[in-house]
C-alpha cells in the first residue's frame, strides 16, 4: 500500500501536492461521509498528458487512485483516505470546440456543467443534462455517475448527452469510446460502459457533447396541493395523459419550509406540496393547458409564470432546496427511483419510515422520471452512517425493491450504498461486473471499494 512517506507517484508527478489542506479538501464530497483519514496527497492534472502519466506510476507502483471532479458527488464516490491518492481533474476545465452545424461541444472532464450550457446558448443551443447543481459540478463527474436533473424529464440523463469519450485507462493507455455520429452501433457500446462507471474503469479526459436547440417556446406552471399524495397522484396523472413536460418536479410541505427560509419566499402558506412544471416546443402552451387539466382535480393552488424572471425564480426555488435543507444540519441524501404510477406509494411508505425511525425525511422528486430523493437531516456532528439514519436509509432501499424500482437513478452507489447492491442485481450480474471490472483494472487501483 502507498503511503505518503514512501509514494513514488507522488514524489515524481510534477502537479502532486501533499499539503495538509489540499489533502483534507480532496478527501470528502457533499454526502456528508467524512473519512477517518484523508489522502496521502492530491495530483491536479493539467493536460492528458499528466493523467497519462499519473496512471502510468500508479500501475507501475500499485498505488490507489481517486478520480475528483468537482466533489458535489452524494455517495461519497470521490472519497479518499490513508493509502490512497486523489487525481483531480477540475483544473482541465476547457471547452475545446462548439459546432453550432452538427450541435455538439467537445470538453475537458473539469468544467462546470453550466459553463457549458452557457457557452452553448450563444448559438441557440443547450446541454440538457443539468443537475440541481448545475453551477458547481463538473461534467467529468455527470459522465462518471450519469447525472439526470430537471430537463432529463423530456430529454433524457448524461448518457443520452454524450456521443464519444476519450478515457485514460488505468495502465495509462488511451481509449477513445463512441463516435461523433448521432447513430452507430459497431462493437460493443464501450462509451455507455464508461458512463456512470463511477471511476472505476478509467479517467475521462475529454466528452463530444450532444447539444440540443434551445426550445422556441416554453409554459412554466407551479401547483400547490394539500399534501404529498395529492402531489405524487398529479405527477403520475401527467404521465398516465402520455405528456411529455421538460420539467416535472415535486416538493414536500417540509422543503418548502426550508426553501421559504432561505429564499425569503412563502411556497408554503399556498400547500402542503408542490409541483413545478414546464413544457417546451412549438406546441408548449397547449400541452401546458393538458398537463393542468390533468392536475387539477387534485391541485389546491395553480398558477402559470407570467413571465420568463417568474419562471427562473421557480426553477431557482427547486435548485435551493438541498443546499435549504444543509443549513438545517447533515443531510444524507437518498436517491431511489420507482416505476411513475407508484409514486404516491412510495411517499406512503416514506412517511411509514419516517414515523417507525423517528428521522426527519425531506424529500424532493423528479418525479416524470419516478425518482425521489428522502433526504434524512440530522443535527450537524451527528452521523448519517449509523443507527437510525442508517436504518432508514436501508428502509428506503427496500421500499424501492418493493415497489419494483431501484437504489439509486442518478447519484450512484459510490461507497455508501454497497451494502444493498447485492440485492438489487444479483449474485450473478455483480460478479461479472467485477470481472468486467478486473478486465480494464487487473491490478485494482482505481477507484477501490466504489460502485460495485
Ligand atoms: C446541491 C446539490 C444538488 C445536486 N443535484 C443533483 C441532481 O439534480 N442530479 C444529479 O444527478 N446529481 C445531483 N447532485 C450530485 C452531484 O452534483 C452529481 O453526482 C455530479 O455528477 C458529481 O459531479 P462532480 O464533478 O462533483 O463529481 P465528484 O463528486 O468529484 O465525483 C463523482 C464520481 O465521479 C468520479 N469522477 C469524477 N470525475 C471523473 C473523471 N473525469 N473520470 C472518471 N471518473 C470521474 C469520481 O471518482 C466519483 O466516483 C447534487 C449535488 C448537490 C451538492
Amino acid at each position: 500500500m502507498t503511503t505518503l512517506a514512501t509514494s513514488p507517484v507522488l514524489d515524481a508527478h510534477p502537479r502532486a501536492s501533499i499539503d495538509e489542506q489540499d489533502r483534507r479538501q480532496a478527501s470528502v464530497d457533499r454526502s456528508g461521509y467524512v473519512p477517518e483519514t484523508y489522502a496521502d496527497g492530491v495530483i491536479f492534472a493539467q493536460d492528458i498528458d499528466d493523467v497519462v502519466l499519473a496512471m502510468k506510476l500508479a500501475h507501475e507502483h500499485g498505488a490507489i487512485i481517486v478520480p475528483r471532479g468537482a466533489g458535489t458527488g452524494l455517495a461519497a464516490g470521490s472519497s479518499a483516505q490513508a493509502g490512497q491518492i486523489v487525481l483531480d481533474l477540475s483544473r482541465m476545465d476547457k471547452i475545446l470546440q462548439i459546432d453550432p452545424v452538427e450541435a455538439t461541444a467537445v470538453v475537458q472532464p473539469g468544467v462546470i456543467n453550466a459553463a457549458v450550457n452557457h457557452a452553448a446558448g450563444e448559438h441557440g443551443l443547450f446541454y440538457a443534462p443539468d443537475p440541481a447543481s448545475t453551477a458547481i459540478c463538473s461534467i467529468g463527474g455527470n459522465i462518471a455517475t450519469n447525472a439526470g436533473g430537471m430537463w432529463c424529464a423530456k430529454y433524457g440523463v448524461t448518457r443520452e448527452s454524450v456521443l464519444s469519450l476519450l478515457v485514460v485507462l488505468p495502465d495509462g493507455q488511451l481509449l477513445r469510446t463512441g463516435r461523433r455520429t448521432i447513430k452507430g452501433v459497431a462493437g460493443y457500446d464501450m462509451n455507455a460502459l464508461m458512463i456512470g462507471s463511477e471511476g472505476t474503469l478509467g479517467i475521462v479526459v475529454e466528452a463530444l457533447l450532444r447539444l440540443r436547440p434551445k426550445p422556441k417556446h416554453t409554459s412554466t406552471l407551479v401547483a400547490y396541493f394539500p399534501d404529498e399524495n395529492a402531489a405524487a397522484k398529479a405527477a403520475s396523472a401527467v404521465i398516465a395523459e402520455r405528456l411529455t413536460p421538460s420539467v416535472l418536479e415535486l416538493m414536500c410541505g417540509k422543503t418548502l419550509k426550508a426553501v421559504d427560509a432561505t429564499l425569503g419566499t412563502d411556497h408554503q402558506s399556498r400547500g402542503g406540496a408542490l409541483l413545478l412544471a414546464q413544457t417546451d416546443g412549438y406546441g408548449a402552451h397547449l400541452e401546458m393547458q393538458a398537463l393542468q387539466e390533468a392536475i387539477a382535480p387534485l391541485a389546491g393552488h395553480i398558477e402559470i409564470a407570467r413571465d420568463e424572471a417568474q419562471a427562473q425564480a421557480l426553477i431557482e426555488a427547486r435548485r435551493q432546496a438541498i443546499p435549504s435543507m444543509e443549513l438545517l444540519g447533515t443531510a444524507s441524501i437518498c436517491d431511489i427511483g420507482v416505476p411513475r404510477h407508484r409514486l404516491a406509494e412510495a411517499f406512503a411508505g416514506l412517511q411509514r419510515i419516517e414515523d417507525e425511525r423517528g428521522v426527519s425525511i425531506f424529500t424532493i422528486a423528479h418525479a416524470a422520471d419516478g425518482n425521489l430523493h428522502p433526504i434524512i437531516v440530522v443535527p450537524e456532528g451527528q452521523s448519517i452512517t449509523s443507527g437510525a439514519p442508517k436504518a432508514a436509509l436501508g428502509d428506503m432501499f427496500h421500499l424501492a425493491q418493493l415497489l419494483g424500482g431501484t437504489l439509486t437513478g442518478e447519484h450512484g452507489i459510490g461507497l455508501l450504498k454497497q451494502d444493498w447492491l447485492a440485492e438489487e442485481l444479483g449474485e450473478t450480474s455483480l460478479a461479472l461486473q467485477r470481472r468486467l471490472r478486473a478486465v480494464f483494472d487487473p491490478r485494482g487501483i482505481l477507484n477501490p471499494g466504489k460502485a460495485i
